[in-house]
């Protein structure tokens, strides 16, 4: 186990070993298992952000040897959402990675993760039907299915995400808990930039008028918080507020408002107990998402 304290000594000797195919990887980690190092594994689409980071420390500080994979995974994007326009820049990617003593990068391209002849999907049903599910047509298959592919090639005792991505994370749980998988999923706080701002790679596709309108999204979950501490239980009170959030600028297209159970994403109308609130909503061409946990006049992130 690497401590937290050594993280600093690591970053000045390390060089960050690139994988780009997969018998590559496979082999790394062989030899890893094989040495009894425990593998740490943070999967991403890359454009690496403070959130993405936050998620890297994490592994760094509880696993031998920590992997992070850039992958912008092409099933889990719908035909008119922005999979050729996602931003990629991997070699700022790497520079970021080597300051901050990631072992390993796992790159690989599309058409080996995806040859012609794949036919393998994922479903997770239920919970994937919610929310995310339900008007991204095939998008958490193409999740769980690129999860899988992921936690069998790197072969990680333990995997990082994301509580930003909420229902995401519940969806690769129950997978793996489902699929009887040799895998610790860990999860970690959603980051906000200091103007409260969930933390995105698609904030790159925001003007400096539009990010004005996106901060609607974690303002609007603000004042439901206080809402609630005062003492407001009704969902649709709350949802109607944040409606009026969302809309008082211009430019905010609302996908979802969802106050619901955080486990089985069913819909509550009244507040009571542990409630998830989350919003999906369009500004300009960048999709956002934010979320928040609250309880019964009692508040946490
Ligand atoms: P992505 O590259 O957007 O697919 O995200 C890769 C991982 O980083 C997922 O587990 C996300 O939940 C996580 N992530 C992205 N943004 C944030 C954030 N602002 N805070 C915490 N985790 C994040």
């Amino acid at each position: 186990m690497i401590e937290t304290k050594n993280i600093a000594a690591r970053r000045e000797t390390k060089t960050l070993q690139v994988a780009s195919s997969i018998s590559k990887m496979k082999e790394i980690a062989e030899s890893l298992r094989r040495q009894n190092l425990t593998i740490g594994f943070v999967p991403t689409m890359g454009c690496l952000h403070g959130g993405h980071l936050r998620l890297i420390k994490k592994s760094l500080e509880f696993c031998d040897r920590t992997v992070v994979s850039i992958f912008v995974n092409p099933t889990q994007f719908g035909r008119d959402e922005d999979l050729d326009s996602y931003p990629r820049q991997l070699e700022d990617d790497i520079e970021k990675l080597e300051a901050t003593a990631a072992d390993i990068l796992f790159h690989p391209g599309a058409e080996e993760m995806y040859p012609q002849n794949y036919k393998t999907h994922v479903q997770v049903q239920d919970i994937s039907e919610y929310l995310c599910g339900k008007n991204r047509d095939g998008f958490f298959i193409g999740v769980a299915t690129v999860v899988l592919k992921l936690f069998n090639i790197v072969r990680p005792h333990r995997a990082f995400f994301g509580e930003k991505d909420w229902q995401q994370l519940a969806v690769i749980e129950a997978m793996v808990e489902d699929l009887n998988l040799d895998v610790a999923v860990v999860r970690v706080p959603l980051v906000r930039e200091p103007d409260g701002l969930a933390m995105s790679s698609r904030n790159r596709y925001l003007s400096p008028q539009q990010r004005q309108t996106a901060l609607s999204l974690s303002r609007s979950l603000r004042e439901a918080r206080d809402n609630i501490r005062r003492g407001t239980t009704s969902a649709k009170v709350i949802s109607d507020a944040i409606q009026r959030c969302l809309l008082e600028k211009e430019g905010c297209e609302i996908d979802y408002i969802a106050i619901c159970d955080p486990e089985s994403f069913r819909a509550k109308e009244q507040i009571r107990g542990r409630t998830l609130i989350a919003i999906a909503a369009k500004v300009g061409v960048a999709r956002l998402i934010d979320n928040c946990i609250v309880e019964e006049n009692e508040c946490s992130e």
